[in-house]
């Protein structure tokens, strides 16, 4: 879970504390100008306290009766406010300060110091926001993965049918959902286009982040893109950019969609190889989608990435009739 995620779900807790807060004090306010008296009441019960010690640090020789005294006056202000309120029907929890969670007072964490599930329900609300898939992931994800769209019948020259494929593809995808924190491997996967890359992508994703995992889902075109922006367009860049280009090498899991489809140059390159290499060395896991042939992608890109590949993720192949017409 990345830092920045808890910072700026704390900073909206403070807002909303100070929201609430200052919306009781316009509260007291109007209440003060119906009823004038209610403020000088309240007055005089904050001074109380302030009475009494002065009392005390002097040492009267009456102390007790000036405590008493006190005490009498405190009582009566206490019962002209509670007769204040009956009679104008100004109900006792008026001027409470309303928070949107009775259960931790919008700070996030209840009294026994864990963190409120309105907490939880917000870090898995974010994460869902950032990772650029929250609207696919409604319709896309392990429960309506189907694996019978596959062909049972042998293809070309592959030993599996799509089918018996696909269960290897899904067995391996699951395992690296529910090993996540504790393997290192990554994975890729490759072949045509409609044949369910994305949709496992999507699958993962969703299993994820429903773990709190960050995740962060981006095309390749559109992953150099926020790259570019940051590099080359720092005084214009626009806080979503900078969020995700942040999220590129601190999110969890980074999926990055349709490599190759990117413009190549030594610029696209170098960073490819920048975030694989950083996000190995940090120890964050990636998926890489493409529709290139693993020669392809040798071709495509230069030995040290194709090697950083090859040797650091599980390479999965998505093979068979193109699925998007069934
Ligand atoms: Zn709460």
């Amino acid at each position: 879970m990345n830092k920045q995620i808890i910072e700026n779900i704390m900073t909206e807790y403070n807002k909303k504390r100070l929201r609430a807060s200052h919306e009781a004090d316009l509260k007291r306010e109007k209440l003060y100008r119906a009823f004038p008296r209610l403020a000088e009441i309240d007055k005089e019960l904050n001074l109380s306290s302030i009475k009494l010690s002065k009392i005390y640090l002097s040492q009267p020789e009456d102390l007790d009766t000036q405590v008493r005294k006190l005490r009498l006056e405190v009582d009566a202000l206490k019962r002209e406010k509670e007769a204040l309120y009956k009679n104008n029907n100004i109900p006792e929890n008026y001027l409470d300060i309303e928070y949107e969670c009775k259960k931790c007072n919008d700070t996030g964490y209840t009294q026994d110091g864990k963190r409120c599930s309105c907490f939880n329900r917000q870090i898995i609300d974010y994460l869902f926001q950032v990772s650029n898939m929250d609207k696919m992931l409604e319709k896309e994800n392990f429960n309506t993965f189907d694996i019978n769209i596959f062909s049972n019948e042998p293809y070309k020259n592959e030993k599996l049918t799509p089918r018996q494929n696909m269960y290897y593809v899904l067995e391996i995808s699951e395992d690296f959902c529910s090993n996540f924190h504790t393997s290192s491997m990554n994975l890729l996967f490759y072949g045509g286009t409609g044949l369910g890359k994305t949709f496992m992508c999507n699958c993962i994703a969703n299993e994820l982040l429903k773990k709190e995992v960050s995740v962060l889902y981006q095309t390749a075109f559109s992953l150099f893109e926020i790259i570019e922006n940051h590099k080359f367009n720092k005084l214009n860049e626009s806080e979503e950019n900078r969020i995700n280009y942040n999220m590129i090498f601190d999110c969890d899991l980074l999926i990055i969609d349709d490599l190759g489809t990117e413009v190549g140059n030594s610029f696209t390159n170098a960073e490819l190889f920048n975030i694989i290499n950083e996000r190995m060395i940090s120890e964050k896991k990636t998926i890489i989608s493409t529709n290139l042939s693993l020669e392809q992608l040798r071709d495509t890109y230069t030995d040290r990435i194709t090697s950083r590949i090859l040797n650091n993720f599980i390479p999965l192949k998505f093979y068979g009739k193109d699925l998007r017409f069934k």
